[in-house]
């Protein structure tokens, strides 16, 4: 008999199931997809010879994760890749805004704004070691109150304020605005703040990496090393009902809280059965390109050339227009677009002198808008020539991805909107429990929320020994 079974081998599922067996216990993984790894996983999308990821690409929150640093990755093949330029956002006079690893360089190059990036931006980077945890975790009482609230009583705010009031160049307030759209919310919303101040020191503390040879492999080391204590992954094994998983103490779901209902409804009160049905997916969604590449993306700026991941979008005014249109129902003419380049350092992914190139714009949730063109145009916006170099092409849609992972309604990729109203309180007050026991939540649905970092898994699994542990001794 398993100790523990995991529904879902995205990160969260895997990091929860590795838990468990560091504790002893036997765990089995079921995974819907005939490949592991939901938001973590590459193939090729395009043409023979090339590689993608399918989803996610680029690895700020992986590396810094203060979980996935205490196992034996690299030695199961993880090799994380570091651009010289860690974000690169081009601006319409062929300039770039640019972070890079070091905090000083990337203030040195922000004009006026250098000493109040240097100052608050440091500020989160040198209080990183006592705020990670808490950042990357459920609420509770803070071991390091002070340094959580320096960075709280900003990160609270919205971007567009912070940025009005702390820095003056318009590269500045560009660059912040696009790292903050990743949390897929309009620009002028509380917490927006906190997602721009986290994701740009995350440059400075571990950087933006991609893995090599593609995100899969952060899944096959995380596969593998669960392996080695014990547990097991079944692939191609959609679970329908839980009744019928075979007996197990822990059934552990990485599952957002609509697909856990469809498993799981039955068995669950009505009263958190109505609390998970008033779970708020995001009104953004996403939509995905792949392009397989004849020659590096013509950028014109030489720095965005270096740079793993880029921010299309022009002035934080323009992203902040783009990201309320969006959120608001309307498709924009000229979204926001997130790219990553990773063949730039990792020449695995394509046939010698080719390049792959992955991106994708924020559309309103469920949109069926064909937004390629649009995609396209802003990139040749900042790099004239680009279709010139294309070589195929892959698109995802919204109902696409949702289709592949019933996790991502209406193709949002955060799971769950995190605005504040639900920040503390995802999927409910009770995070990763349910009234039922021995029935846990572990997806990203959970706090921290959204990313690949692991962490809603090791919470969710931590709690569940310890209950299992209280049970024992009771
Ligand atoms: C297009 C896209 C781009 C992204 N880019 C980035 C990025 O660059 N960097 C970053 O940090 N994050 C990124 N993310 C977000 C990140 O991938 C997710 O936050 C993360 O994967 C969530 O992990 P998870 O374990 O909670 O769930 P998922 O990764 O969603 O995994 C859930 C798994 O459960 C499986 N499943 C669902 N229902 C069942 C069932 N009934 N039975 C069995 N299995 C089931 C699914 O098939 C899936 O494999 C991106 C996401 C997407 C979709």
């Amino acid at each position: 008999m398993n100790d523990a079974v995991v529904v879902g081998s995205g990160p969260n599922g895997l990091s929860a199931a590795i838990v468990l067996a560091q504790a002893g216990l036997k765990v089995v993984v079921f995974e819907a997809n005939d490949s592991p790894g939901g938001g973590v996983r590459s193939a090729g999308l395009t043409l023979p010879g090339f590689t993608h990821d399918v989803c996610s690409a680029v690895y700020p929150f992986g590396i810094a994760s203060p979980f996935w640093s205490t196992l034996p990755l690299q030695s199961h093949g993880l090799e994380w890749m570091q651009p010289d330029v860690m974000v690169a956002h081009p601006l319409d006079d062929g300039s770039a805004a640019i972070t890079r690893r070091s905090l000083e360089e990337t203030a040195a190059g922000l004009g006026r704004d250098a000493s109040a990036y240097k100052k608050m931006i440091g500020a989160v980077v040198r209080d990183w070691p006592r705020i990670s945890r808490a950042v990357l975790g459920p609420p509770a009482i803070p071991r390091h109150p002070f340094a959580l609230a320096r960075f709280g009583m900003h990160a609270l705010r919205s971007m567009q304020g912070l940025a009005a009031s702390r820095f003056r160049e318009p590269r500045t307030q560009a660059l912040l605005a696009g790292i903050a759209a990743h949390g897929m919310m309009p620009l002028d919303k509380a917490l927006t703040a906190g997602i721009g101040l986290t994701l740009g020191a995350l440059s400075h503390v571990g950087g933006w990496p991609v893995a090599r040879g593609g995100g899969q492999r952060i899944t096959d080391a995380l596969i593998a090393h669960l392996r080695s204590l014990g547990g097991d992954v079944v692939t191609s094994t959609r679970v329908t009902n839980i009744e019928e998983l075979p007996p197990a103490k822990v059934v552990m779901c990485d599952l957002s809280p609509r697909p856990l209902l469809r498993i799981a409804g039955h068995r669950l009160p009505a009263s958190y059965r109505r609390a998970l049905e008033r779970y708020r997916y995001g009104n953004m969604g996403v939509f995905k390109v792949d392009w397989a590449l004849s020659a590096p993306i013509p950028w014109t700026s030489p720095e965005c050339r270096r740079a793993g991941t880029l921010h299309l979008g022009g002035s934080a005014k323009e992203i902040a227009a783009s990201e309320r249109a969006t959120w608001d129902g309307r498709v924009p003419d000229r979204p926001f677009v997130v790219l990553s380049q990773p063949t730039i350092v990792d020449p695995s992914r394509a046939p010698a002198g080719k390049h792959t190139a992955w991106g994708y714009c924020h559309v309103p949730a469920g949109s069926t808008a064909d937004m390629l063109d649009r995609v396209e145009r802003q990139i040749e916006r900042f790099a004239p020539g680009f279709r010139d170099v294309v070589l195929a092409r892959a698109v995802t849609t919204p109902a696409e991805l949702e289709a592949r992972n019933a996790n991502l309604v209406g193709g949002d990729i955060a799971a769950g909107v995190t605005d504040l109203g639900q920040f503390f309180t995802r999927p409910t007050w009770r995070n990763y429990t349910t009234p039922v026991d021995g029935l846990y939540l572990c997806s990203a649905s959970t706090p921290p929320g959204v990313g690949v970092h692991g962490m809603c898994g090791y919470w969710a699994a931590k709690l569940a020994l310890a209950r299992l542990l209280r049970l024992r001794h009771a």
